[in-house]
């Protein structure tokens, strides 16, 4: 997830674009990169670090010229260092683009394009682009036919912004599952992936949709569409947002704003990893002594891990919190032993003491991170994006969901190798988590039943949340999304140990939320439903089953989707929930009190 921006107009291009990138840094903080068209050729300066610190170094202010692209990126393929930063450029240096997405298909590109002689400068997945349409114009085709033709050929999701040496007058845009919005101004025109990034300007937006690109000149632009080259209708339209709802996308907070980004994240999770996860899979294969450690929310990620790779693949991983691990295990790892590390930052304390000590004692390490070379991604043997992107509010959302996304494309990666006989289940599997996406769209849209609920809950004192089986994860992650945003005392417990403690707790009203999906625990989850309906406690349940709806008090309807998954689905309303409950309190859900986004400290 990257901010990316391009302008054609009057103005010193240099000047917005920067300015522009200031606006979307919250999207992608790596490195920055300006291509701006001069008049016999496009200058480009770009470096690994902060737009300001850069500016001063580059001065990327200094270039002089009218149109240009600039990028703040979120590395997801290659290193945040100076060659990987965006823009990137066929081999002659008169196309220069920047990229937001993932290409999935870039390494059967990389090698057709290798082997015709093209030579790259960089790791990243984006840079191919820039070589397929080099080699689509060597067919004598128009700059635009070559760009489309090219298009046609990239597999995952991608924004771009392109400019053409040979062609000042016009700058070259695209969007298919990235953002991507035009700005048209008064004898000037703007593209980037959010409207706050030209908003100074214009407030008249053009929003592409997916596979469609555009043709910019300073006083008009044209939409094609990808597939059939053919002219698009595109209507105007006028926003009143101020800068600052501008850069949340109109939510109140980053928090509801990365809710809402979930079925992208976790469609980017799935492109991200789609080429690797087999590989991935057969170098961790032989290994039977596996430890999962990871801290907070990742904690919960990781017990999910350990339900489906015993169930898709047979191991028997022991799921343990980092904090603990590094003081209790070393004694049990050694070369024979595998430790799955899962850390958002890459740089959780704990959690990269506990890769270090794995590492000593000659253990694989398989890390699980979302920010791309970070500290654990550089220790590891092996390493999983998560592609969910930056993650602004404190409260994990859509790093925890693209968590047990590619954890899930793992098991049932491990399945297929080890597990052939179930191969045609692990197939449906792997099909209905390509449909995930849009079932966390239909969940999406219940906020408004969701922030009801809240209102009859927020004065309640505390909280049970229990799930069985694969769910009992879904269950800790929803009381701790409810504690640390809202203050509210939360538990989340596995339900059968309900009636070994805890129960004592349940009285009048005391709210229990059940993670109950349809599947081969159901039965056994309404007999402990029934055990709080005895003691009178406020059933709120989450499922699809009539028997489950007539043993609750509130009963959220969930999509249908496979048990197994179902953790993937089931805790957005829970996240949805936690975040109104708090804003009805009067918290801030995006800066929650005593806490901190990345825990570097023990
Ligand atoms: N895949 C590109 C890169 O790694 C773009 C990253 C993104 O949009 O997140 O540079």
């Amino acid at each position: 997830m990257c901010g990316i921006i391009g302008y054609i107009g009057e103005r010193k291009a240099s000047e917005v674009l920067i300015e522009g990138l200031r606006r979307l840094e919250y999207r992608g903080y790596d490195s920055v990169g300006v291509a701006v068209n001069k008049k016999d050729e496009i200058e480009i300066r770009k470096a690994a670090g902060r737009i300001d610190e850069l500016n001063e170094k580059l001065k990327f202010t200094e270039i002089e010229g009218k149109s240009g692209i600039a990028q703040t990126r979120w590395a997801t393929h290659g290193e945040p260092n100076d060659a990987n930063a965006h823009p990137h450029t066929d081999c002659s240096g008169e196309i220069a683009l920047v990229h937001n997405g993932i290409i999935e298909n870039y390494l059967e590109l990389k090698e057709e394009l290798l082997e015709k002689g093209h030579e790259f400068k960089s790791e990243t997945d984006t840079e191919v682009i820039a070589h397929l349409i080099e080699e689509e114009l060597k067919k004598n085709r128009s700059f635009e036919e070559a760009l489309r033709k090219a298009l046609l050929k990239l597999k995952g999701s991608f924004a771009l912004a392109i400019i053409y040496s040979k062609d000042k007058e016009h700058l070259y845009f695209v969007r298919n599952e990235s953002p991507l919005v035009l700005g048209v101004g008064d004898g000037e025109m703007f593209a980037a992936s959010d409207v706050p990034a030209f908003l100074a300007y214009t407030n008249k937006v053009v929003f592409l949709d997916d596979g469609e690109y555009a043709i910019l000149s300073r006083d008009s632009f044209t939409v094609k569409d990808i597939k059939t080259g053919k002219e698009k209708k595109k209507e105007i339209k006028e926003i009143e947002w101020t800068l600052e709802m501008a850069e949340k996308q109109g939510y109140p907070h980053f928090m509801l704003k990365e809710i809402y980004e979930q079925p992208q994240a976790v469609r980017d999770a799935i492109y991200g990893n789609a080429g690797n996860i087999d590989q991935i899979a057969r170098e961790i294969a032989a290994y039977d002594k596996i430890f999962i450690v990871a801290m907070g929310t990742s904690y919960h990620a990781a017990l999910y891990g350990k339900y489906l790779l015993q169930r898709l693949a047979g191991k028997v991983p022991i799921v343990e919190e980092a904090s603990e691990f590094r003081y209790e295990a070393g004694n049990l790892i050694d070369e024979r032993t595998l430790i799955i590390a899962i850390t958002q930052s890459g740089e959780t304390a704990d959690t990269l003491a506990a890769i270090k000590l794995a590492k000593e004692k000659g253990a694989k390490v398989l890390s699980i991170v979302n920010v791309v070379g970070s500290m654990a991604t550089r220790l590891s043997d092996l390493v999983i994006y998560t592609h969910a992107g930056p993650e602004i509010g404190v409260a994990a959302t859509k790093t925890y969901t693209t968590q047990l996304t590619v954890l899930a494309m793992l098991a049932i990666a491990l399945g297929k190798q080890l597990k052939s006989g179930e191969s045609a289940y692990l197939t449906k599997l792997n099909k209905e988590l390509q449909r995930v996406p849009d079932l966390i769209e239909e969940v999406l849209k219940h906020e408004s039943s969701l922030k009801d609920l809240a209102e009859v809950l927020k004065d309640k004192r505390d909280f049970f949340y229990i799930g069985r089986g694969v769910s009992v994860p879904t269950a800790f992650e929803g009381a701790l999304k409810l504690k640390e945003i809202s203050y509210i005392h939360a538990e989340g417990l596995s339900a059968g140990e309900l009636k070994h403690g805890p129960l004592a707790l349940i009285e009048d009203g005391v709210p229990v939320v059940a993670i109950a999906p349809s599947g081969k625990l159901l039965e056994k989850m309404i007999s402990n439903i029934k055990e709080v309906n005895a003691r009178r406690g406020l059933i709120i349940s989450l499922g699809n089953s009539e028997s489950l709806r007539s043993v609750s008090d509130i009963f959220l309807e969930m999509p249908e989707v496979d048990e197994l998954l179902s953790p993937i689905v089931y805790v957005v309303p829970l996240q949805i929930l936690a975040y109104h409950l708090a804003v009805l309190r009067g918290n801030d859900p995006d800066k929650p009190r005593n806490l901190a986004k990345s825990v570097t400290v023990e």
